[in-house]
């Protein structure tokens, strides 16, 4: 394979924990978590990265170029890293439905992250017609609404991210979670304690890059959510860093 690819790309550092190949749709996004590392990665200021949601450069086209290269591949595609495919403002465009039509039609895995909750249930037919070439995920940090909606102010509040993972999971999707950034051992305790039943895997890692990364007992908070894991019998990784805490 000599060919480059455009648009898919794989993944390093922290991130390879997640995904081996990734694709990000837009640039920006406006969900706003106070949390979110992306300006920061990108060198974006944080009311750019977060006021204005525009497709990539081209994106559909290099999608295209890149599906005839990763033909056969298993590898799963995460989308995204750098965006919510459902963000609010990603609802304007028909990116993230062009993408996945693309991606699923040439037989590709695809794994799709979102806070936007009901909005995608838009791809509901689409994820579920190409059922056993989807993952369903859902980030979640806070166990109550209050704290979503005044933390993670443009996306979908917590229960309706997690009953959207519920309708999917019902729908014959494999579903997981990712719980990352912890916020706090209760938090993460009770977002396992309201899900361990439809989601089948979840992924856990500590809050970085946040000055309240330093008002959090680490090695107590971690241990907390393994045992709860442990009680749930949940089936989860630990991300590398957050591992260590707890070895
Ligand atoms: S959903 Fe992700 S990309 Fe969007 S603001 Fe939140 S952390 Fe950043």
């Amino acid at each position: 394979m000599n060919e480059k690819l455009m648009k898919v790309y794989q993944p390093t550092g922290l991130a390879r924990e997640y995904a081996e190949l990734a694709c990000n749709l837009f640039n920006g996004c406006d969900s706003k978590c106070i949390y979110c590392f992306n300006p920061k990665l990108l060198h974006k200021s944080v009311d750019e990265f977060h006021s204005t949601v525009t497709p990539q450069k081209d994106v559909i086209k290099k999608i295209k170029h890149d599906v005839k290269i990763l033909e056969g591949d298993q590898r799963e595609i995460l989308l995204c890293f750098t965006c919510d495919a459902y963000s609010s403002g990603a609802m304007e465009h028909t990116t993230t439905t062009e993408a996945l039509e693309i991606l699923l039609e040439h037989g590709l895995n695809v794994n799709v992250l979102t806070k936007g909750g009901e909005r995608s249930l838009k791809d509901y037919k689409l994820f579920k017609r190409y059922k056993d070439q989807v993952r369903y995920g859902i980030s979640l940090v806070f166990s109550d609404d209050n704290d979503s909606l005044k933390y993670e102010s443009g996306a979908a509040v917590t229960s309706e991210r997690i009953e959207t993972l519920y309708r999917y999971k019902r729908a014959g999707i494999r579903t997981w979670i990712s719980l990352e950034p912890i916020w706090s051992a209760e938090d993460a305790c009770e977002l396992i304690e309201d899900t361990w039943l439809f989601s089948d895997h979840y992924k856990i890692g500590k809050l970085n890059y946040h000055p309240h990364t330093k008002e959090v007992d680490w090695r107590e908070s971690i241990q907390k959510i393994v045992e709860q894991c442990k009680r749930n019998a949940v089936d989860y990784t630990l991300k590398k860093d957050t591992a260590k805490l707890v070895i």
